[in-house]
This record gives C-alpha cells, structure tokens and sequence, in this order.
C-alpha cells in the first residue's frame, strides 16, 4: 500500500541550498520512496539559539510504502550522509528532515511524533505545504489553509520558485 506523506526540509550549513535540492534527489531514489510534489525554496531566520547563519526551508510530498518508523529510518540515514551532528537542540545543521503527515495516521511513539508537534506554528512549513497541497485536510480535520491564513510571513522569504531550484 502506498501512503502520501509530506516531508519539511531544514539547512543552514555548508550550502543549504545545495544540501536541500541533494536531499531531495536522494529520497525520490530511496528503495519505497517516490517524490510527488515540491514547494519554493524560502529563506528564513533561525529558531533556537542566536547566531545561527539563516536557514533554507522546503517541503516535499511523497508516496511511500514504507511504514512511519520505517520512513523516519530512511530519513535519519539521508540526515547522516548529509554529515548532520547532533549538538545542541536547534543547533544549526547540515540536514533536517522532519516527518510532517502521514496519510491521516497519528503516531504517537518514544522516537515518532505525527503530525510533526510543531507543524502548525511554523511558517516556514505550512507556507510550503500550501505551495503543493493548498486543499490538505489535516488529521483531526483542521483545513491547512486555515491555519497558514493566520500565519504571518514574517522572516519567511522565496529564493526559488520551481523545482529542480538551481
Ligand atoms: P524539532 O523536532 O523541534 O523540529 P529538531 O528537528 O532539531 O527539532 P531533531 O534533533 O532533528 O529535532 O530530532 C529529535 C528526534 O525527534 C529524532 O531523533 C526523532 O526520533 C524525533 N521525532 C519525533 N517525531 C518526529 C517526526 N515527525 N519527524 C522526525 N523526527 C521526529
Ligand atoms: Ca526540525
Ligand atoms: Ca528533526
């Protein structure tokens, strides 16, 4: 069985523009995975602690028959080929790759949380979610639009509109 799901990007090291678009080529070429959809690349200021370089954001829309554990696998093994360390909590890094959705399906485990805790405060990922799935009913039943409607664009800018970006 094949299962939508939408996938948040996050970079601000060592050419994130770059990482991001590598990262993308190589999950539509993960054994399961197969990428259906792409936002704009945007700009943003850091979360977390200060000093951090701005970050380049994206979303991605795949369709998988992997299982949600299976796809946070897959997405940590991309996080490490990207040399993604983990320091400090919202340290700047290499590589993010946060699960936002899966399907309808909520999980709720020790290493997995879906959807993401944090999806509908963040402009940085509902901005891009609405660039590929405007319509996307959130589980629960809360429409996207909705919640991007009350979400300013404040430190949020596009450096790409159409994928491949660069
Ligand atoms: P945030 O989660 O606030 O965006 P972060 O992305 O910097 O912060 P990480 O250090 O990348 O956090 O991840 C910490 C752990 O979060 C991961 O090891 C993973 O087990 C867990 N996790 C829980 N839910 C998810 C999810 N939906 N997608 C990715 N990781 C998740
Ligand atoms: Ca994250
Ligand atoms: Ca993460």
């Amino acid at each position: 069985m094949r299962t939508r799901a939408y996938i948040a990007l996050g970079s601000n090291l060592e050419q994130p523009e770059l990482q991001l678009q590598r990262a993308v080529d190589e999950i539509d070429s993960f054994p399961g995975i197969t990428l259906a959809g792409c936002s704009k690349l945007y700009q943003s200021d850091p979360v977390g602690p200060p000093g951090q370089p701005d970050y380049c954001n994206a979303v991605i829309a795949v369709d998988t028959t992997l299982t949600p554990i299976a796809l946070l696998d897959a997405m940590q093994r991309v996080e490490n080929d990207h040399g993604r360390v983990r320091s400090e909590r919202w340290g700047p890094r290499t590589l993010d790759l946060d699960i936002l959705l899966y399907g309808n399906e909520v999980v709720e485990s020790e290493r997995l949380t879906i959807p993401h805790y944090q999806m509908h405060l963040r402009n940085f990922v509902l901005l891009p979610l609405m660039d590929i799935s405007p319509d996307l009913m959130l589980p629960g039943g809360m429409q996207l639009r909705k919640l991007a409607e009350k979400m300013g664009q404040d430190g949020l800018s596009v450096i790409a509109e159409q994928y491949p970006w660069f």
